[in-house]
């Protein structure tokens, strides 16, 4: 481990910096571990809990016929019917819903947010690309692609993700001019990023 230091830093002033610095890496990554084991593997069963549009939903999976299988909201619920019982097939039923709905979400805001931007914009598509590590990215043609999970998360993380890439037409990398048109765009977009990093483990586990 490197440290820096000033020139006329006594060793116990060097030391306490170190030990400051030694506590802060513990808390944090004892924080992120904290927020891991929050997180268990999903199971797909009833009475799960899922996500969507920042509200909580219980899943409740029901036997059918074949000809009867769906996915559907119902208050509270999000019910899978399904002819046989399997986590995978409950778990691809649910991911394919979660599809449909962020294309249908996403294009609309992602009308509504380029409408309110004072700089003319090129959307000329956007995608829908399942990633581990990204909530989005635009490529320097103007496609812009989005995370489909992002769906789980509430309208306000959703448009703050759809405004930093509308934010890369203008400006193609992360200068500070890039964060000046965010900031005018989306002045609270600091503390709507924080929320959505914090739930990023829930968000992306799958
Ligand atoms: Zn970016």
């Amino acid at each position: 481990m490197e440290v820096e230091a000033p020139e006329d830093a006594t060793a116990d002033e060097i030391g306490e910096a170190l030990q400051k610095r030694a506590r802060w890496v513990h808390d944090h990554v004892h924080d992120a571990k904290r927020r891991f084991e929050h997180v268990l593997p999903r199971e797909y069963v009833s009475g799960e809990q899922v996500l969507y549009l920042g509200r909580r939903y219980s899943l409740k999976v029901r036997l059918v016929p074949r000809e009867q299988r769906s996915v559907k909201l119902k208050g509270a619920l999000l019910e899978v019917a399904h002819d046989y019982v399997s986590a995978d097939a409950v778990r691809a039923r649910v991911r394919a819903w979660y599809r449909v709905k962020a294309r249908d979400y996403f294009a609309y805001r992602l009308g509504v947010i380029a409408n309110g931007l004072p700089w003319p914009q090129e959307v000329s598509s956007f995608q829908l690309k399942e990633m581990k590590t990204r909530w989005g990215s635009c490529a320097a043609g103007g496609t812009v692609t989005l995370n489909p999970f992002l769906v789980r998360a509430n309208r306000e993380c959703i448009d703050y993700v759809i405004t930093h890439e509308l934010c890369h037409l203008r400006e193609h990398n992360h200068s500070p001019e890039f964060f000046r048109l965010l900031s005018r765009a989306m002045p609270q977009w600091q503390t709507v990023k924080r929320s959505l990093d914090d739930m990023a483990e829930v968000i992306l586990n799958d």
